[in-house]
């Protein structure tokens, strides 16, 4: 049988209350085109995943130009 709600400790009822409060939704910095998004999904931006591109890209192509330069400096800073 039920406890009645009155009969139940503050503590009990804020200890669930904490199982159903909303999670902060983590983020992460996408590695090709460092937007933020979710871990383990393909990116909405540039539609990679894993460096890999997946979907088709809501990029325009003068971004995917600076972009593709952008890497281009880095690698050639990297030597
Ligand atoms: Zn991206």
């Amino acid at each position: 049988m039920s406890v009645p709600a009155k009969k139940r400790p503050r503590s009990e009822k804020r200890k669930r209350a904490i199982q159903q409060a909303l999670k902060k939704s983590k983020y992460i910095l996408c590695p090709k085109c460092k937007r933020p998004k979710k871990p383990h999904l393909v990116c909405s931006y540039c539609g990679s995943y894993k460096n890999r591109e997946i979907l088709k890209s809501k990029l325009d192509k003068k971004e995917l130009k600076k972009l593709n330069k952008q890497k281009a400096k880095t690698a050639e800073k990297q030597k």
